[in-house]
């Protein structure tokens, strides 16, 4: 049974897209067969794996009932990874979501909740993968509640810079609601992962330091340098393994698939 790891964090350009991208590289590489779920109608994830945007190949289809999840994933050409890539439809999700918590007469009230869930139930009862990351939009909407209610991991992407701790709460309350309502009892913190670690600076360590005394053990070991390397990579629609091999910010996401796969129990 895979992992179901959703990378959130309502903050934007935290470095949510890039951990996707590069874990999932990571970990393929490692042997783990991954999965990467395109949650975000920006599709970085999709244009950073080098695929092109195009119409009905996203998890929109999958929402309105007209596709299922296994139909919409590509394979990669990167070991063990495959994609269920996003495009620009899936911006409507949010308002058929909405659209679908109103309807009344549905013979599924809960499903603007649970569509993602029964979606992902095929994968996650079956062997073919041994993650699932899913990368999700910068809000708390509901394409990313769906996420929570359907993950087992939730992993918390947090820059290096002023105030990361700022409105975090926001999605650490709403893992414990949906922990202690029974909505998803499984849900668990599985790490806050430092990004954007600017070595030359003191404001980087002093951040690190508070979010490691707000969180603890939680905080992955391993730091993710600011890199431009790891900023070029996307433009290449290449993960930084595959781009840039021997750079720190490669090793630094191979640390970090490593420090995972022992978190999660999977070696
Ligand atoms: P959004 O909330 O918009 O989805 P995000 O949280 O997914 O953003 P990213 O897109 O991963 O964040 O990163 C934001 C920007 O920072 C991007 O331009 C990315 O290339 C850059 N970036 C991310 N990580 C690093 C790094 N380690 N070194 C240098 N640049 C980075
Ligand atoms: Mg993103």
């Amino acid at each position: 049974m895979p992992s179901v790891i959703a990378i959130a964090n309502q903050k934007g350009g935290v470095g949510k897209t890039t951990t996707a991208v590069n874990l999932a590289a990571c970990l393929g590489s490692l042997g783990k067969r991954a999965l990467l779920i395109d949650m975000d109608a920006q599709a970085n994830c999709t244009s950073g794996l080098g695929f092109e945007k195009t119409p009905n190949e996203s998890l929109y289809p999958v929402l309105l009932g007209e596709s299922s999840l296994e139909e919409q994933i590509k394979e990669t050409e990167y070991e063990c990874v495959s994609l269920i890539p996003s495009e620009f439809d899936l911006c409507a999700a949010e308002v058929e979501l909405a659209r679908m918590s109103f309807d009344t007469k549905s013979d599924n009230p809960d499903r603007h909740l649970n569509w993602f869930k029964e979606a992902l139930e095929p994968i996650v009862k079956g062997q073919r993968f041994d993650v699932v990351l899913i990368d999700c939009p910068p809000s708390l909407g509901k394409l990313t509640l769906s996420v929570l209610i359907a993950a087992h991991h939730l992993l918390i992407p947090l820059q290096c810079e002023y105030y990361p701790l700022e409105g975090i709460s926001s999605i650490t309350d709403l893992m414990e609601q949906l922990k202690s309502s029974g909505v998803n009892k499984k849900l668990e913190l599985i790490g806050v992962l430092m990004t954007m670690f600017d070595s030359r600076t003191n404001l980087s360590r002093m951040v690190v330091g508070e979010v490691r005394q707000h969180f603890g053990d939680k905080v992955f070991w391993t730091v993710i340098p600011r890199a431009t390397r790891v900023a070029e990579s996307p433009s290449h629609g290449k993960p930084i393994l595959y781009y840039d091999p021997y750079s720190a910010g490669s090793a630094a996401y191979e640390v970090a698939a490593g420090e995972l796969i022992k978190r999660l129990d999977l070696d």
